[in-house]
C-alpha cells in the first residue's frame, strides 16, 4: 500500500529533487538564491532548466507555463510546448534557462489600472526561485512575478516578495542589537480556508450562482445554522470523499493540507494547512482554492469561495495567522515562558501594536471586496473596525510597562476538568476571543478579516509593510541609544502610551465597542467604497514608496483596479438579478397568480354560500406584490441606467453602493416573500432548504 509519504510532494521540484538532480555546485547556489533571496546566475538557470524539464518530461509533462498572480486575485498561465523540430521530422524536447528565467505573455488583457495602454501590450514574467516548481495537468508550473515593458508592478507577488525583503532587513537590525547570530528573517503565514460545497446539478439551476458565485434570492429557510448542529459535526459521505480526494491532491503538491471540518452554516467546510513562508502559502493557497474547485467538480459538487453565498447564515472568511521567524529557528512572537522578561518579544509586539495602530485603515483597505462588505460588521466576522486582541496577561504586562511599574509573573494555571483520570493540561495563556480581528493567538497572531476568495497578498504586503515601517524606526533609534536595555523599555512604554487605544480584548460584536472604539477615534470603514480611497493616501503613498513596495503610480493604479473591481461586480450582480427576477421570477408568480384568482372566480361563479374572505384577501396580498415585484425591477433597470452618467471611478463605486446596491436590496425583499408564498411547483429555481441541505 502507498502511504501519504510515499506520494507527498512527488509532482514537486523541491529540494530533495535539486539534490538529486543537480549538481553540487549549481544545487548550492540555488540553495542561496532561495534562502537569501540573492542574484541568480544565468550558468545556474541553464542548469536548473535542464534538470526541470527532464524530471517534468519523466512525470507525463508535455508542455511548460510561466505561472503568475496578477491583478485580478487568482492566477494565470499560457502553456508552451517543450517541442522543437529536430532533424528528419521530428522534434526534439527544449526547455532553456532563459525560458526559465523569463516569459513574455501579452499583458494586455490585465488589469492595470491605467499603468499601461491596451496597445502597450508587452508583459515579462520572472521566475520566482523561492517557490517551488510543480507538475500539474501535464504542464510544469514555474511560479513567476509579473511586470510590465516599463518595470511597472502588474501582480501581487512582486510587492509581496519586496515587502517580505524589507522586513528582513528591518527586523535584522534589531535582532543584531539583541545579539542574535541570525542571517535572514522570513514572515510565516498559515491561511485556515471557509469555503462552502453544493449539488452542481442544483447549482446548475441558479444563474445568480453561476454569474455571481453567490445567491441573490432565497428566502430564509426554516432552519439555519441556529442548532449549531454542523460546527464539527461528522462529514457526509460526499463531502468526505471529496475531503479526502482534496487533500491527497494537495499533498502531491507538497500543500500541508492539515486540519478539515464542517464550519458553522449548514454546508459550509474549512481546511487549514501547516504555514510556511508568506510567499509559499500565498502561492499554496492559490493552488488549494483552484483544487477545491476542481476535484468539487468530480464529485458532483461546487465549490463556492465567494464571502457570501447565502444570507442568514454566515459567510466564509480566511484566517491569516502570521508571524516573523528567523533561520535559526526561532519564532520571534513566541512569548516564552516569561513574556515580561522577554524584552525582544516585547519590543516586537509592540512594533506590531504600533503598526496595526499607525495602519489600521490600510490593513481594512486590504481586506476589502464587495464580497467582504456582506460579512465585516455583521455579527459573524470582526466589524470593520480594526483592533487588536492581546489577552489579559499580555495586556496587564504592556500596561505595567507603561506604568513604569514590575510586571507580576504570572503562573500558568492548569484546567481543572474535575475528573481525575483525565490528563491535566496547561491552560493557553490567552482565551479565544473569535470576535477580534486581529489575534494573538499564544505565538502568531491571527488577521481574520480576509475574504474566502481573495489572494492573501494583498493583506500580507500591508502587514509585512507597515510592520517594517515601526522595525525601522525603532532600530534607528535603538541603534544609537547609549543604553540598550533602557530605551527598549522607553519605546515599549511610548508605544502603549500612545497606541493602547487599538489594544481591545472585549467583545467585537458589540454595540458598545461601536461607540467605545468611536471614542478612540478608531475608525469605522463599513464599506468598500468608503475603505478603498484610503489606499492612495498621502500617508500611504509615502509608506510604500519608502520601502519600495510600489511607486505613487502603482498605488493608484491598484486603487483604480479595486473600485473598478467593485463598481463592476455589483453591476453584473444587479443585471443578473433583473435577469432573474424578469425572466424567471415574474413568469413564475405570474402563472401562480393565474391559479390562485382562477379559482377564485371559479369559486365566485358558483355562489354557494362560503366564506372566501381569506382567500381573496390571499388573491389580493399575492396581486399586491407581483404590482411591488414589477415596480422594484423598473426601479433597479432606471438606477441602472443612471450610472452611465458617472465617469470617475470613486464616485460611480459610491452610486453603486448607495443606489444600487440599496435597489438590489429592495427587489430582492419582495422577491423572496413572494417565494414563501408561492407553490413549491411554480418557483422556478432550487431554495436555501435545497442548496443548503443536499444529500
Ligand atoms: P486554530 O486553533 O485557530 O485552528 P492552530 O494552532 O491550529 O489554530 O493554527 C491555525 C493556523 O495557524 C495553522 O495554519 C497553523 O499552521 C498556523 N500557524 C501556527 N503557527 C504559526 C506561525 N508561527 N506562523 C504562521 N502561522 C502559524
Ligand atoms: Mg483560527
Amino acid at each position: 500500500m502507498t502511504t501519504v509519504t510515499d506520494f507527498f510532494g512527488c509532482n514537486v521540484f523541491n529540494e530533495t529533487v535539486m539534490q538529486a538532480r543537480l549538481p553540487k555546485s549549481i544545487f548550492k547556489s540555488l540553495k542561496k538564491t532561495m534562502a537569501e533571496g540573492t542574484a541568480l546566475q544565468p550558468e545556474v538557470a541553464e542548469v536548473v532548466a535542464s534538470a526541470m524539464k527532464d524530471w517534468a518530461i519523466e512525470k507525463g509533462a508535455t508542455h511548460y507555463t510561466h505561472w503568475f498572480q496578477p491583478m485580478t486575485g487568482i492566477t494565470a498561465e499560457k502553456h508552451d510546448a517543450f517541442i522543437a523540430p529536430g532533424a528528419d521530422g521530428k522534434i526534439i524536447l527544449e526547455f532553456s534557462g532563459k525560458e526559465l528565467i523569463k516569459g513574455e505573455p501579452d499583458a494586455s488583457s490585465f488589469p492595470s489600472g491605467g499603468l499601461r495602454a491596451t496597445f502597450e501590450a508587452r508583459g515579462y514574467t520572472t521566475w520566482d526561485p523561492t517557490s517551488y516548481a510543480f507538475v500539474k495537468d501535464d504542464s510544469l508550473y514555474i511560479p513567476t512575478a509579473f511586470c510590465s515593458y516599463g518595470g511597472e508592478v502588474l501582480d501581487k507577488k512582486t510587492p509581496l516578495l519586496r515587502s517580505m525583503e524589507t522586513i528582513n532587513v528591518q527586523a535584522l537590525r534589531i535582532l543584531k542589537l539583541f545579539g542574535k547570530e541570525v542571517t535572514r528573517v522570513t514572515t510565516t503565514v498559515g491561511p485556515e480556508q471557509e469555503y462552502f460545497l453544493i449539488d452542481k446539478a442544483m447549482y446548475k439551476e441558479r444563474k445568480d450562482l453561476i454569474l455571481t458565485g453567490r445567491t441573490l434570492f432565497g428566502a430564509k429557510p426554516a432552519k439555519g445554522q441556529e442548532l449549531d448542529d454542523h460546527y464539527f459535526g461528522n462529514l457526509r459521505q460526499r463531502v468526505s470523499d471529496y475531503m479526502k480526494e482534496l487533500d491527497e491532491e494537495l499533498w502531491k503538491l507538497g500543500i500541508l493540507a492539515k486540519t478539515k471540518h464542517n464550519e458553522v452554516a449548514p454546508a459550509q467546510h474549512e481546511l487549514a494547512p501547516i504555514f510556511g513562508t508568506t510567499n509559499i502559502a500565498t502561492d499554496h493557497n492559490q493552488l488549494t482554492m483552484e483544487l477545491m474547485k476542481k476535484i468539487a467538480d468530480k464529485h458532483d459538487l461546487v465549490c463556492l469561495l465567494h464571502e457570501k453565498p447565502f444570507a442568514g447564515v454566515n459567510g466564509s472568511g480566511k484566517h491569516n495567522n502570521w508571524s516573523i521567524s528567523t533561520n535559526t529557528g526561532e519564532n520571534l512572537l513566541e512569548p516564552g515562558k516569561s513574556p515580561k522578561d522577554n524584552t525582544q518579544f516585547l519590543l516586537f509586539l509592540s512594533a506590531i501594536i504600533k503598526a496595526v495602530d499607525e495602519y489600521a485603515d490600510l490593513l481594512r483597505v486590504s481586506v476589502a471586496s464587495a464580497g467582504n462588505d456582506h460579512r465585516l460588521g455583521a455579527n459573524e466576522a470582526p466589524p470593520a473596525i480594526v483592533s487588536m486582541f492581546l489577552g489579559d496577561e499580555l495586556t496587564t504586562i504592556l500596561e505595567a510597562i507603561e506604568k513604569g511599574e514590575t510586571a507580576q509573573a504570572t503562573v500558568k494555571a492548569f484546567l481543572e476538568t474535575g475528573v481525575a483520570a483525565l490528563p491535566k493540561l496547561r491552560k493557553d495563556t490567552t482565551d479565544r476571543n473569535r470576535t477580534s480581528p486581529f489575534a494573538f493567538t499564544g505565538n502568531k497572531f491571527e488577521f481574520r478579516m480576509l475574504g474566502s476568495s481573495v489572494s492573501i497578498a494583498g493583506a500580507n504586503i500591508v502587514l509585512n509593510t507597515a510592520v517594517t515601517e515601526v522595525l525601522q524606526e525603532f532600530a534607528d533609534r535603538l541603534e544609537k541609544a547609549a543604553e540598550f536595555e533602557k530605551e527598549v523599555v522607553a519605546i515599549v512604554k511610548e508605544t502603549m502610551a500612545n497606541h493602547k487605544r487599538i489594544i481591545f480584548n472585549g467583545n467585537n460584536y458589540s454595540e458598545e465597542w461601536v461607540q467605545e472604539a468611536a471614542r478612540r477615534g478608531l475608525n469605522n470603514l463599513k464599506t468598500s467604497v468608503e475603505a478603498l480611497p484610503k489606499f492612495a493616501s498621502e500617508k500611504s503613498v509615502a509608506l510604500f514608496e519608502k520601502h519600495g513596495i510600489f511607486t505613487k503610480a502603482e498605488v493608484e493604479a491598484r486603487c483604480e483596479i479595486m473600485l473598478e473591481g467593485y463598481a463592476k461586480t455589483v453591476n453584473i450582480e444587479a443585471l443578473t438579478m433583473l435577469d432573474m427576477a424578469k425572466k424567471e421570477i415574474l413568469p413564475a408568480v405570474l402563472k401562480y397568480n393565474k391559479e390562485v384568482f382562477k379559482t377564485l372566480k371559479v369559486k365566485k361563479e358558483l355562489d354557494l354560500n362560503i366564506s372566501l374572505e381569506k382567500e381573496q384577501a390571499y388573491a389580493v396580498k399575492l396581486s399586491n406584490l407581483t404590482e411591488s415585484l414589477m415596480s422594484k425591477i423598473d426601479e433597479l433597470d432606471n438606477i441602472l441606467l443612471e450610472t452611465k452618467n458617472y465617469d470617475e471611478i470613486e464616485e460611480l463605486a459610491k452610486f453603486f453602493r448607495e443606489y444600487v446596491f440599496e435597489a438590489m436590496q429592495t427587489l430582492r425583499v419582495v422577491a423572496d416573500e413572494l417565494e414563501t408564498m408561492v407553490s413549491a411547483a411554480n418557483w422556478p429555481f432550487p431554495t436555501y432548504v435545497d442548496l443548503l441541505f443536499y444529500v
